[in-house]
């Protein structure tokens, strides 16, 4: 798993997924918005203000830490 703006690996940096796309994205990459990080700015506007679900399941959360 590689930061999909840099391409920086989860040694080099630390990744998290994009919870718009699922995308690996590292902490210099991050977009945030209200205190969530995005792979960018799209993203976090389309989770804000793009269709909305309620469904908060975190299937990328394993991968954390
Ligand atoms: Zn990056
Ligand atoms: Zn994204």
């Amino acid at each position: 798993m590689e930061c999909k703006s840099c391409g920086a690996s989860e040694e080099e940096k630390r990744l998290q997924a994009c919870p718009t796309c699922r995308k690996p994205v590292c902490t210099d990459c991050l977009y945030t918005v209200q205190g969530k990080g995005f792979c960018s700015a799209g993203c976090g506007m389309w989770f804000f203000h793009g269709e909305s679900d309620d469904e908060e399941d975190f299937e990328e959360s394993s991968e954390h830490d």
